[in-house]
């Protein structure tokens, strides 16, 4: 009501039991029959004239809609409490985040009015005449009963700026909303009596983060009053390695910008980085970049390359998790082999004098071949790169020792070809 009164130029004060209408445009006194001034009450008893006592169907309620009606099709409204500056959406983005080092900053935004229709209309399928507010996007849709409270849609004002829109447009509005309140309920006791648009802020941008020389950035968009009264947050950055994003955002030693949880410090370098680049050492635990790390050719996995030990058989360096009394895995697990193997069968070709021996064991790693050559009393351990069968050692030994000699360089073209 008094919505539609300040709609129509009148000036008012709002008590508990009447509203003082202290001016009334001369355009509506002939209309609704007054003077300058009117008291309208809410109680029946106090109302001395039936044209003075607000109910739905009060003459002066029917005068000022169909007067409203007729001048301008649809009513214009704002909410009576809602952002009206950048600034007002802005701080209270920026209090969400925290910058390690750095700031946050706008990179941009706008505010802008978009349009919700409220279609008023009354119900007397129940008996008692019952006004009723339908609120709807310019598509018809309903606007849930939470938006509808929290963009405070049930306090308006009348539009007081201009905000341009056609004749057209206003037609089109009050069919959408005629309508939507059809669809809600068909009966012929319902009856559209006004659609009004009201003016909301909704805020679009950008907020820009810089800590030192790195930026970064992210959108936002949504009703601005949602922001100021904090039912939508402020959108939190994420990156692969904390994908469901933080407003606690640090940079890393290479100048990226990522949400505080994302980052990780190297064991070995003391970088910060992104947690994802660390590699984490299958000895010791340790969270490390990769440059430090070694794969063991023995049993595959990485660590950190200062924990490998060199195994006792192949010396080769290899995790001390496949370490057992110095030999590596692959030294502990030797097994017969016969010329026939293709690998048997390269290092003869590369090594014919390893025929002379009556058997072999064999055993390989991801670089090198482990072979122990036997015979009734004596014992060769040859190691070669399986790559380009260069040899890596040549050691002897015999049945009843597990000890191995190094071969002089006189023996070697002597024992191997
Ligand atoms: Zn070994």
């Amino acid at each position: 009501m008094l919505w539609l009164l300040a709609a129509a130029g009148c000036e008012y004060t709002c008590g508990e039991e009447a509203i003082d209408v202290e001016f009334v445009p001369e355009s509506l006194r002939t209309k609704i029959g007054c003077d300058t001034t009117l008291r309208l009450t809410f109680s029946p008893i106090e109302a001395t004239d039936s044209k003075h006592l607000i109910t739905i169907d009060a003459p002066i309620v029917r005068s000022l809609v169909d007067d409203l009606n007729a001048t301008q099709t649809v009513g214009r409204a704002v909410p009576s409490h809602q952002p009206e500056s950048v600034r007002d959406v802005s701080q209270r983005l920026f209090d969400e985040y925290t910058v390690d080092g750095g700031s946050v900053h706008l990179g941009g935004c706008t505010l802008e009015d978009r349009p919700i229709l409220r279609v008023t209309y009354v119900d007397r399928s129940i008996g008692k005449a019952r006004l009723c507010h339908h609120f709807i996007n310019l598509t018809g849709e309903p606007i849930e009963e939470s938006l509808v409270e929290r963009l405070g849609l049930k306090q308006l004002v009348p539009l007081s700026r201009s905000i341009q829109v056609t004749d057209d447009q206003c037609v089109r509005w009050r069919h959408v909303g005629e309508t939507a309140v059809e669809g809600l309920q068909q009966s012929a006791e319902v009856e559209v009596v006004l659609t009004t648009v009201v003016w909301c802020k909704y805020a679009e941008g950008k907020l820009a983060f810089v800590i030192k020389d790195a930026t970064t950035s992210i959108a936002f968009s949504d009703w601005a009053q949602l922001f100021v009264d904090g039912s939508t947050k402020p959108p939190a950055l994420a990156c692969p390695s904390f994908p469901q994003g933080s407003c606690h955002l640090a940079a890393t030693d290479d100048g990226e910008i990522v949400p505080i949880e994302a980052i990780a410090t190297c064991s070995e370098s003391g970088k910060r980085v992104i947690a994802s680049d660390l590699e984490t050492c299958n000895a010791t635990g340790a969270k490390a970049l990769p440059e430090f790390f070694s794969s063991c050719p023995a049993s595959g996995v990485r660590v950190l390359r200062k924990v490998l030990v060199t195994c006792e058989t192949c010396q080769q360096s290899v995790s001390p998790t496949s370490c057992e009394l110095s030999q590596c895995s692959a030294c502990r697990s030797l097994a017969n082999v016969s010329k026939d193997d293709p690998r048997m069968a390269r290092l003869l070709g590369e090594y014919p004098r390893l025929d002379r021996w009556s058997r072999w064991k064999l055993s390989e790693t991801a670089t090198a071949y482990v072979l122990v050559a036997n015979s009734l009393v004596k014992r060769l351990l040859v190691v070669v790169d399986k790559n380009d069968l260069k040899l890596l050692r040549l050691a002897k030994g015999s049945q009843f020792t597990k000890k191995w000699t190094e071969a002089l360089e006189l023996d070697r073209s002597a024992d191997l070809r």
